[in-house]
């Protein structure tokens, strides 16, 4: 039986990734909403596997909402398991055309509190659950405890300047992200914990809704695809990570990312 905790799963490519993990019998899965009234998906799932899917209401922005998941999470998990894999999916895009200098601060900083510091708040909470499955597996070649921040290819500082004019807050939120799993991972590695960093692809999801015409125009080689093909190719990749990469910034293809 391995554990995952998919964090921000109410619709997107988060409840994908929930709904493709538990086609694994030997899945144990937590999955949390921001607000479980408006998790339908979430609440189908655990109709279906209501002994392999918990639901926990968790906002990843705010520190006693994560502790509170935290503490449900131990509980719940099979006696002495930990949490094998915890990927960080939580993530907002609010204001995609907004140029540097017309951004609204507020709007910034909303955006960097979720998409940057909500990760860290999230992986710390949940830190002593992975330190207990990477106790377990410490003898094993192959880590089998990952922490997975879910970023995008516009977190990259060597692809941005392909990117100007989309997502410009967004960009500077994942950059950051993208600094934490670094340098984190690095000495989260010597403890067991593989840190893997993830581009999902353009996704078909409500985030990608308002940009549909910028990329077409400005990137047309660039495809979009399904929530489930985006499950699929992510939890294949995250089942290849292997520790001695870490920390690594994935594509959803395998392929590394310029950092
Ligand atoms: P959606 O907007 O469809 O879903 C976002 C998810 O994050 C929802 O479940 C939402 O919950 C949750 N969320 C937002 N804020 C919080 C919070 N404070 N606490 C907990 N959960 C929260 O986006 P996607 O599925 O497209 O995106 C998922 C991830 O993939 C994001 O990190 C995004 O940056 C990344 N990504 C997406 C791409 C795409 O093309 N779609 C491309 C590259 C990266 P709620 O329903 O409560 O709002």
């Amino acid at each position: 039986m391995r554990t995952y905790l998919v964090v921000g799963a109410s619709r997107g490519i988060g409840l994908g990734l929930v709904a493709e993990l538990l086609k694994d019998p030997t899945t144990h899965v937590l999955a949390t909403a921001r607000v479980l009234s408006r998790s339908n998906g979430l609440q189908e799932l655990a109709t279906t596997y209501p002994s392999r899917l918990a639901i926990l209401e968790c906002d990843a922005t705010d520190a006693v909402s994560v502790e509170r998941a935290a503490s449900d999470a131990a509980a719940l998990l099979p006696n002495d398991q930990g949490l094998d894999c915890l990927i960080h999916n939580a993530g907002i895009s609010q204001a995609p055309f907004f140029d540097f200098e017309h951004i609204d601060i507020a709007t910034f900083q909303h955006e960097l509190t979720t998409n940057t510091v909500g990760p860290l708040i999230v992986a710390r909470a949940f830190l002593p659950l992975l330190r207990i499955s990477a106790h377990k597996h410490s003898s094993a070649s192959q880590s089998e405890t990952k922490l997975v921040f879910v970023s995008s290819n516009l977190g990259s500082l060597d692809e941005a300047p392909e990117w100007v004019g989309l997502c410009d807050i967004y960009s500077v939120t994942k950059a950051g992200l993208g600094m934490l799993a670094r340098k984190w991972g690095a000495s989260l590695k010597a403890e067991g914990i593989c840190t893997v960093l993830l581009h999902p692809g353009y996704v078909a999801t409500d985030m990608a809704t308002n940009i549909t015409e910028w990329v077409k125009e400005n990137q047309p080689h660039v495809p979009k695809i399904s929530v489930e093909e985006c499950a699929t190719l992510c939890l294949g990749v995250i089942h290849k990570a292997r520790i001695e990469d870490a920390v690594s910034f994935y594509a959803n293809d395998g392929s590394t990312i310029p950092w």
